[in-house]
């Protein structure tokens, strides 16, 4: 058959030069890139024909088919292996609250003397003070076991770094899964997610970065617990400045996590459903007022 002859026709060029079918089987798609060069065929390639990928691998960048073809590999491979969706969690005011310890208000300093001594406090090596959100360690040990998860944050790569040791310390949760203000200056995007959409869930304080991806995300409440000094004129109210902090049992990730609970069990009720099935249809038939209601 023609197609199967054609790749044993490259043995004799001169013949096949004038058909592009069999040109086309020839040439490299030059679906992965490193540092403007194919990997495949070692030819250089112009920036515009894909994305960069720099949090997987420095200098990667993906053609549009590749990112595709390995969007669709990874949540097929996720689904049938291990039963998991993909989750993109955001870091500030989502699972934790951090404050550079210079605007720390004189009522709070005390806070740093305490970070030594108390777990869900932390002086990050930046020049930041970090509070976790209470149920934090738990919400991301059971996330774990349905989704595979990333952290999306608009803050650098060195902040991720550092407030990473602190809520996953041995890098089982995110691995290189980190995407940063570094990679992505502007909005977020699930472009940059290597996951095909219909399995992505995102949590996230703030709705308007994800422009072109809200019908994916799960909107959490913000979490204040330093007063921020440099903060809008009309103070946020402050877990510090009350003593007192979010309930861990009853508090904002525990009901993001019913929610998540929620999507994975529905996505996976029907196994001849697998392939139709998506997570910004489950979002929508959810009620969220149901679910989260303060008992
Ligand atoms: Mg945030
Ligand atoms: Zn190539």
């Amino acid at each position: 058959m023609f197609v199967v002859e054609s790749d044993y026709m490259e043995v004799e060029p001169s013949i096949n030069e004038s058909s592009p079918s069999l040109s086309s089987s020839r040439s490299c798609d030059h679906w992965y890139v490193r540092y403007g060069v194919c990997i495949a065929c070692k030819s250089t390639v112009n920036k515009r024909q894909g994305r960069a990928f720099n949090y997987l691998i420095q200098g990667l960048q993906l053609s549009h088919e590749a990112a595709a073809f390995s969007k669709r590999f990874t949540t097929q491979y996720h689904i049938v292996n291990e039963k998991k969706l993909h989750l993109v969690l955001d870091l500030d005011y989502t699972l934790l609250d951090s404050i550079r310890a210079s605007l720390l208000s004189e009522t709070d300093k005390y806070l740093l003397e305490e970070a030594s001594s108390r777990d869900d406090l932390w002086r990050v090596d930046t020049g930041f003070l970090t509070k976790l959100r209470p149920f934090v360690h738990e919400f991301l040990k059971e996330a774990n076991k349905m989704f595979t998860m990333y952290v999306y944050t608009m803050g650098n790569r060195v902040y991720a770094k550092s407030v990473l040791k602190a809520i996953d310390p041995k890098r089982i949760y995110f691995g290189d899964r980190v995407i940063t203000r570094d990679e992505s200056p502007y909005a977020k995007t699930l472009d940059l997610v290597l996951a095909e959409e219909r399995g992505v869930v995102i949590v996230d304080d703030t709705r308007d970065v994800w422009t072109h991806h809200q019908s994916n995300l799960v909107e959490i409440n913000e979490y204040h617990y330093f007063k921020d000094l440099n903060g809008p004129e009309e103070p946020i109210s402050s877990y510090t400045a009350e003593k007192t902090d979010e309930s861990s049992s009853d508090g904002e990730l525990a009901k993001v996590l019913k929610i998540l609970k929620e999507v994975h069990c529905g996505f996976f009720r029907v196994k001849e459903e697998l392939e139709s099935q998506d997570v910004r249809f489950l979002l929508q038939e959810i009620d969220f007022k149901l679910l989260t209601k303060d008992a």
